[in-house]
């Protein structure tokens, strides 16, 4: 413990969004008032950058008489202990720097300042000398007593804007400042609760009752898709709401959110507060102020609304709790689920874990009693799941030059015929993953990653899908000279769209994907279409298997079910069961007969035969009884250090200097080995693995590992990624 009596007692630490390790110290000047939380202005090097007065035992001591002073103080609501207390704890867990923790906090400068005012009329008690009808309309449009825009006024009198100034003019409305318009109405907890069935009711109690007691804890909710899994958690939501409390709900993609934002409308009477990477800037300043000012009761948002400033958060769901997306690997590395339960741990609130396919973790947590675990093993009302069936590639395969086998084309024939709805799906962007030449066998590689162009044959591109690049696919090949010999091999989704436009040249068919033109906007008008019925077949991507409900849809078709298998990645099974389970879980909504069929070369494997037989409780049983061999999480703990450089040598030199700084004991370290994806955007890439027993301080071990190591130096660059989900 440092004395505070050595420091002068005008000073406070700031945590500033830079790499720093800890706050630093600024000078209060007199009459400036600040207190752990408030959001400042500070000069740092020669610029002025936000910060926030960070709690006093993160003191150096340092000269008073050589101190900066802090400049300003914001008028906005002090971050919440609560806050804090979480950007020290991601920060320490994850080893990233503090001040970068606080800068996910900090993203939205231009919403420090209060919103301003808006200029606005109210009536008076004086009536015009001369009236019109006209200017009657504007009396008896006003005579609520609240505060009209000028404008707004005009309009709903139905007037124009000099009736409205006359009578500025004549005494009878006096200029007032009008609050800043909120973001979303208030959202009703009885506005307009669903009829639940039996075992919803159920459920539903079960995961409000904490909410209604306070408290942390932590809750699975794990029901089969369609089983009414929003509908349940609305109930909790309902709870949190009634007791005055901020709700986040966190979900896996924006595309969701449509029908979310609708869901919750209709059960709420408004909807949340978005927010994501696809906000207007505007919006995005008032979202975040409003949040900080209480206003905002309900966010429905990605990961990184985490760091949103809540004042009063009472309750969060991670909606699709399994999903990979939840996982940041850019600068701070962490795991948004993981760090929900956190935070909810930090303040004392409940948090709810909802999924179909319950990540093996969340479920070895629910199973030990560590979290609730509520299940929901029917769908709603008549709608039955789909029968599922593996089409074995090596039996049935497809025509030459073609992806989809007999027995699909057949069912999606079939299915159009019925006037029903198919999804034929790919994980695979693109036309094509890879393009050669036939003459001299020349691979079309990206300049800057280890990674082959994906053809994009509607935008006449080729793509790197790991740094952006493209070029146009050329007439002649680059190497050898060759005209019109360059040849696609293997599919990507635009080209089983091709097929399917030769098979059923009178369908409607629909390709969906993230990096489709035209956004998110486009993107919702697509799935709306899709909603109504305005589309027979539907080829898309990792996109279309969450989350959404499309009644008609009764056929779904696995284009390639083993493309997630072949990485060696250790959670490759339960990937490929979840996204699988997600994707045939589309079929089926409504009470007609549905269908899955799966392509696979390896029908026999675990994870296709847990799809198919339905029995998701062996193949979890399975696959824990595997992680506990093997120690890997939840039996074990496992880091990675991934070290990149310019230079391949440098960077593996830098691994070996790592490796050998390890301090001995229960921890290994294996590696430095060159990653998977060796080169990303001209940068070569080493890994080392970090496997230790549960009990282990993965922490303090990395910490010391790194300390002892020399500093990287030139081009190199270290990043620690605790409990990797990615191992390329
Ligand atoms: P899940 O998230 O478990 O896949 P959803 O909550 O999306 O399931 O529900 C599936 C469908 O069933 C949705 O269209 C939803 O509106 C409907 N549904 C579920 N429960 C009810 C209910 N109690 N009353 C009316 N509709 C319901
Ligand atoms: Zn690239």
């Amino acid at each position: 413990m440092k004395q505070d009596s050595l420091l002068a007692p005008d000073t406070v630490p700031v945590l500033v969004p830079t790499p720093s390790e800890r706050p630093y110290t600024y000078a209060v000047p007199q009459g400036m008032h600040v207190e752990p939380g408030s959001i400042v202005a500070v000069p740092l090097g020669p610029r002025l950058v936000p910060g926030v007065v960070w709690d006093a035992d993160h003191k150096d001591d340092v000269d008073a008489k050589k101190l900066r002073a802090v400049e300003h103080v914001f008028d906005c609501p002090p971050l919440s202990e609560e806050t804090r207390r979480f950007v020290d704890w991601l920060a320490r867990y994850t080893l990233a720097a503090p001040g970068m923790v606080a800068r996910m906090v900090l993203r939205v400068p231009a919403a420090f300042d209060p919103e301003p005012l808006t200029p606005g009329l109210r009536r008076t008690n004086i009536l015009p000398e001369r009236m019109t009808t006209a200017r009657e309309r504007v009396m008896e449009t006003a005579s609520d007593g609240f505060g009209w825009t000028r404008s707004g006024l005009a309009h709903a009198a139905g007037v124009s804007l000099s009736v409205v100034d006359g009578l500025l003019k004549a005494g009878s409305f006096e200029e007032i400042d009008l609050p800043p318009v909120p973001v979303v109405a208030r959202p009703d907890p009885t506005f307009g609760a669903a009829q639940l069935s039996g075992d919803q009711q159920a459920a539903a109690e079960t995961i409000a009752a904490p909410v209604r007691e306070g408290g942390f804890s932590a809750s699975l909710l794990d029901g089969v898709t369609g089983s009414g899994k929003t509908e349940v958690y609305f109930e909790a939501i309902a709870a949190a709401l009634e007791k005055g409390r901020q709700v986040l709900v966190l979900l896996p993609e924006i595309s969701l959110t449509h029908s979310f934002l609708e869901r919750f409308h209709d059960r709420f009477g408004a909807p949340p507060a978005e927010w994501h990477s696809d906000l207007a800037p505007k919006t995005r300043e008032r979202v975040w102020r409003q949040v900080a000012d209480g206003r905002v009761r309900v966010v429905a948002g990605a990961r990184s609304a985490l760091f949103l400033p809540f004042s009063d958060l009472g309750l969060i769901v991670v909606d699709e709790e399994h999903d990979p997306a939840y996982k940041q690997e850019e600068r701070v590395v962490y795991h948004a689920r993981d760090m929900a339960v956190v935070r909810g741990h930090i303040g004392g609130f409940p948090v709810i874990l909802s999924s179909a396919t319950p990540s093996v973790e969340t479920r070895y947590n629910a199973e030990t009693g560590r979290y609730r675990h509520v299940k929901l093993s029917r769908r709603f009302a008549e709608a039955a799941l789909p029968e599922l069936a593996t089409i074995d590639m090596r039996r049935t395969p497809p025509a030459r030059g073609k992806f989809l086998s007999p027995p699909l084309v057949k069912a999606v024939g079939a299915a159009v015929e019925r006037g029903e709805q198919a999804i034929l799906f790919l994980n695979r962007r693109g036309y094509a993953p890879l393009t050669l030449c036939r003459v001299c066998g020349h691979r079309f590689e990206c300049p800057d990653c280890s990674s082959w162009l994906v053809e994009h044959r509607f935008r006449g591109q080729l793509l790197c899908h790991h740094c952006g690049h493209h070029e146009p696919v050329p007439e002649a090949c680059p190497e050898c000279g060759t005209l019109d010999h360059l040849v696609a091999c293997g599919p990507g989704i635009e080209r089983i769209a091709e097929e399917v436009v030769e098979a059923f040249p009178d369908a409607r068919a629909i390709v969906l994907s993230s990096d489709m033109l035209g956004g998110v906007k486009r993107l919702r008008l697509e799935l709306e279409a899709i909603e109504k019925g305005e589309v027979d077949i539907v080829i898309g991507t990792q996109l279309v298997a969450k989350g959404h409900n499309f009644p008609n849809m009764t056929l779904v078709g696995v284009v390639d079910a083993d493309l997630g298998l072949a990485n060696g990645d250790p959670r490759a099974a339960e990937r490929t069961f979840q996204l699988l389970s997600q994707v045939t879980g589309r079929a089926g909504r409504t009470g007609k007969k549905s269908l899955g069929l799966i392509q696979t070369f390896q029908p026999e494997h675990p994870a296709m035969r847990a799809i198919v037989s339905g029995d998701a409780d062996a193949f979890y049983a399975n696959q824990i009884a595997e992680r506990e061999r093997g120690q890997l999480p939840p039996f074990g703990r496992l880091a990675s250090i991934i070290i990149s450089a310019n230079s391949r040598a440098e960077a593996e030199n830098h691994g070996r200097a790592l490796r050998a700084a390890a301090p001995s004991g229960e921890i290994m370290v294996l590696g430095p080995a060159e990653a998977p994806l060796a080169l990303i955007r001209g940068r070569h890439r080493f890994r080392i693995l970090v496997h230790g027993p549960e009990r282990a301080n993965m922490q303090a071990f990395l910490r010391a590992l790194i300390a002892s190591a020399p500093r990287p130096r030139g081009s190199v660059r270290v990043s620690v990624d605790i409990d990797p989900q990615s191992f390329l």
